[in-house]
C-alpha cells in the first residue's frame, strides 16, 4: 500500500502536547494536483480530514488513555479501543465544520492535527450515515476537570443544536454541575430528565447531553421553572434562578452572560430520595 500526502494541516499549534483535546481553528491546504477532487465539497457542511500521524508510535498495541488513573494493566486499553495517535496504521479523522473555503484551502472550526500534518484524504460529513443519535461510549478516563468537561459538554451540545446559544450554555452548564458534583464526573447517559416546556434552546442541550428523548419515556416537560434529574432513587432538582430577573426570557440568553454568571446566580441544586407517586 502506498499513501500519497493530498494536503496539509496549517493550524497555529505545532507542538502535540500544547494541543487542546477538541483542536483550534486550522486549515488544510490541499495540493493543486488535487484541486479537481474538492468540486462541490461546498455541499457539505462538515466534512471528516482524514491525516496520518507521521511522529506515532507503530510498536504498541496497549496504551493508558487520557484521563485513566490507573497507570498498571488494569487501565490498558487496546489502541482499536481508543482514538490514540499510538497504532499500527497511525491515520487520524476528525470531523470538521467548512468555515469557508478559498481556492484549494478548507478553512475549519477545529482540527487537533498540528501545523505540518499530511492529510491523507477528505470525506464529506454524512448526516444520514454518520451522525448515529443511539450510539454511546462508556467513559475511558476522567475529564481534566470541570472546565474540560465544561468544552466537551458546549461543543456536543453545540453539534446537536446547530449553534452556542444562551439556552446552550445554561444547557451544559447544568449537566456539567449535575456530573461533577453529584456522579464524581461520570457519565449521566442513562438519566431521565423533566425540563420546563419553554426552556427553548436549553432542552436541545439538556437531552443530547444525557441522552434523554421523549420517545424513549426518558425526557419529560412541565411548566415550572427547574430541572429534574433522575438516576435510580434519587432526585437532582435545579431551581432556575435565571431567567427572569436579568435577562427577558429563555430564547434571549446572551452567551457570554451565561459562560460568566456563577452557578448561584444560574441556579439552585439539590438532591433527595425519590418519592414514588
Ligand atoms: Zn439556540
Amino acid at each position: 500500500m502506498v499513501l500519497t500526502p493530498i494536503g496539509v494541516v496549517r493550524s497555529s499549534v505545532s507542538d502535540r502536547q500544547a494541543m487542546p483535546t477538541f483542536g483550534v481553528p486550522a486549515r488544510v491546504e490541499i495540493f493543486p494536483e488535487f484541486a479537481e477532487g474538492l468540486r462541490h465539497v461546498q455541499k457539505h457542511t462538515h466534512v471528516w480530514i482524514l491525516a496520518w500521524l507521521h511522529e506515532a508510535d507503530r510498536t504498541r498495541l496497549l496504551v493508558t488513555p487520557r484521563g485513566v488513573s490507573d497507570p498498571g494493566e488494569a487501565g490498558l486499553h487496546g489502541v482499536f479501543a481508543v482514538r490514540s495517535p499510538t497504532r499500527p496504521n497511525p491515520i487520524a479523522m476528525t470531523a470538521a465544520r467548512i468555515e469557508r473555503i478559498e481556492g484549494t484551502t478548507l478553512y475549519l472550526d477545529r482540527l487537533d492535527f498540528v501545523d505540518g500534518t499530511p492529510v491523507v484524504d477528505v470525506k464529506p460529513y454524512f448526516r444520514s450515515r454518520d451522525a448515529i443519535y443511539a450510539a454511546h461510549n462508556e467513559q475511558i478516563g476522567r475529564p481534566a476537570g470541570r472546565q474540560a468537561l465544561l468544552e466537551s459538554l458546549l461543543i456536543q451540545a453545540e453539534n446537536f443544536h446547530g449553534e452556542r446559544c444562551g439556552g446552550v450554555v445554561f444547557g451544559a452548564r447544568l449537566v456539567e454541575h449535575f456530573r461533577s458534583t453529584f456522579l464524581d464526573f461520570a457519565e449521566a447517559w442513562g438519566t431521565q430528565v423533566i425540563v420546563p416546556e419553554d426552556a427553548g434552546c436549553m432542552i436541545d442541550a439538556v437531552m443530547t447531553l444525557v441522552g434523554a428523548t421523549p420517545g424513549r419515556g426518558t425526557l419529560g416537560f412541565h411548566s415550572a421553572p427547574f430541572v429534574r434529574f433522575i438516576r435510580g432513587d434519587r432526585a437532582y432538582t435545579y431551581v432556575l434562578l435565571e431567567p427572569g430577573r436579568r435577562w427577558a426570557s429563555w430564547t434571549a440568553l446572551p452567551v457570554e452572560d451565561v459562560l460568566a454568571a456563577s452557578e448561584e446566580e444560574l441556579f439552585r441544586a439539590g438532591s433527595a430520595p425519590l418519592r414514588v407517586k
